[in-house]
């Protein structure tokens, strides 16, 4: 595989851009070698600008979820982009997106839209605090949230990947706002609230953890965060900014049916674009302004190129949804499965944690169930592999600490490719 242009590019890149990259895991510096540089996508394809095609299995690190290029939200943001790419005041199309979202997540009665993940999940925070009048937050190792100033402590993705513990430029007096404490521990989280005593706004969580590899929440966790939640009067937030959309229409609330106070939705919810949301019951969102004192707002939030693209996915989803969640948990179990097998028969130790279309090959013999159990997997293993399969046309997700996403574009071809390759690839993985 020649990655000639993308080597120039990335050279050029460099100088302009820390680490080339205006996002730190596409960097590859937990993987090694040369990030190829994109040129086109279509279905389940990426293609590079050495011409080299790969089956993409990040998706955008998410929102993907119908493929590339998917024909009814090319159109549609096509369409949009003609009538003018923003205008800074009210349109059609947010209020319907907002009820599509509003049907698909019936724990959200109001939302607002805005521009990124970190976005909403910040402006999340800030209403718990705002409705509770409390001031401290419960977050989980391995969790990530976006890069708000709070939510850095302890985070997964990019901060866990290069092992960063909590980020330079976050003031300790902010960061010992956030307690952050490990994963499918109750007892942990028990003990802050005995600590805490009436000082605690909110538990935010991915109720199935991406960020730190797929780590699903264990029986009666999340029931147990729902209890202990309304028993001291906090508010309980589900950042379904990955699962929502992704591991059933409603997200991991839908799946797990736990109705959480507040949500955050990111990624498939913009089919690709930049749009993210926080939504919850009226009540706490009305609190924001103009109607009450909580403040947030954006120029972009709500933009007709992202409502579009959302509409036409969500859309679909809705539409579809049988047959898309369907299709999306056989496919995905046949490819998590298919290459697990491989792994067992060249003798390598891996632990596969999947929930629906989203999953992570662990390098380790050992059940993952939190943050320092993720953290005993061989990364230097994690590595060769990921470099084994991108030689064979595989892009995976380029670090442990992150979730692999199918798409309903990916068809039984590619997945008996994929676990060829893997085949290839862990016999390089024995040797090394
Ligand atoms: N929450 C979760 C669960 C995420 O996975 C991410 C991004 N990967 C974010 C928040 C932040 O979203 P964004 O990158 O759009 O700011």
């Amino acid at each position: 595989m020649k990655l000639t242009r993308s080597r120039t590019l990335q050279q050029r890149a460099e100088k302009l851009l820390p680490g080339g990259v205006d996002s730190p895991v596409r960097a590859f510096r937990a993987v090694g070698g040369e990030p190829p540089f994109v040129v086109h996508g279509e279905g389940a394809f990426l293609w590079d600008e050495d011409g080299n095609r790969y089956i993409d299995y990040f998706g955008s690190w998410g929102p993907m979820i119908l493929g590339h290029a998917f024909p009814p939200a090319v159109e549609a943001i096509q369409q949009a982009a003609g009538r003018s790419a923003s205008f800074g005041a009210s349109t059609a199309a947010e209020g319907d997106l907002a009820e599509l979202v509003v049907k698909a997540f019936p724990s959200i009665e109001k939302l607002r839209f805005v521009s990124s993940g970190t976005e909403a999940t910040m402006s999340a925070i800030r209403l718990a605090r705002a409705f509770t009048g409390r001031k401290y937050v419960i977050k989980f190792e391995g969790c990530y949230h976006g890069h708000s100033d709070g939510l850095l402590v302890k985070a997964g993705s990019g901060v866990a990947t290069f092992g960063i513990p909590g980020s330079a430029g976050v003031p300790e007096e902010i960061a010992g706002l956030t307690l952050a404490l490990p994963f499918n521990d109750i007892d942990a989280v028990q003990a802050a609230f005995a600590k805490y005593k009436n000082q605690i706004a909110c538990i935010i969580l991915e109720p199935v953890v991406g960020n730190a590899g797929t780590i699903a929440p264990a029986e009666g966790y999340l029931e147990a965060l729902r209890a202990i939640t309304t028993l001291e009067g906090s508010l309980l937030i589900f950042d379904e900014v990955m699962t929502g959309f992704r591991l059933a229409l409603g997200g991991a609330q839908e799946l797990y049916r736990i109705l959480p106070d507040l949500t955050t939705l990111g990624k498939i919810v913009g089919g690709g674009l930049p749009c993210a949301a926080f939504g919850g019951r009226a009540e706490i969102i009305n609190m924001l302004a103009p109607l009450g004192p909580v403040y947030q707002a954006g120029t972009l939030s709500g933009n007709p190129l992202a409502m579009a693209a959302g509409i036409a996915t969500v859309g679909h989803l809705i539409a579809h949804r049988a047959e898309v969640y369907s299709q999306l948990e056989s496919m995905s179990e046949a490819v998590a499965e298919g290459v697990a097998v491989e792994a067992a028969k060249a003798g390598v130790a891996l632990t596969t944690n999947r929930v629906g279309a989203m999953w992570t090959w662990f390098f380790t013999a050992e059940p993952v169930t939190d943050f320092a159990t993720a953290a005993a997997s061989d990364t230097a293993a994690f590595a060769r592999f990921h470099r084994a399969m991108l030689e064979q046309g595989v892009w995976l997700p380029c670090s442990q600490y992150e979730a692999v996403f199918l798409s309903t574009a990916h068809t039984i071809e590619n997945l008996e490719q994929t676990i060829q390759a893997a085949k290839a690839a862990f016999a390089a993985v024995a040797e090394s």
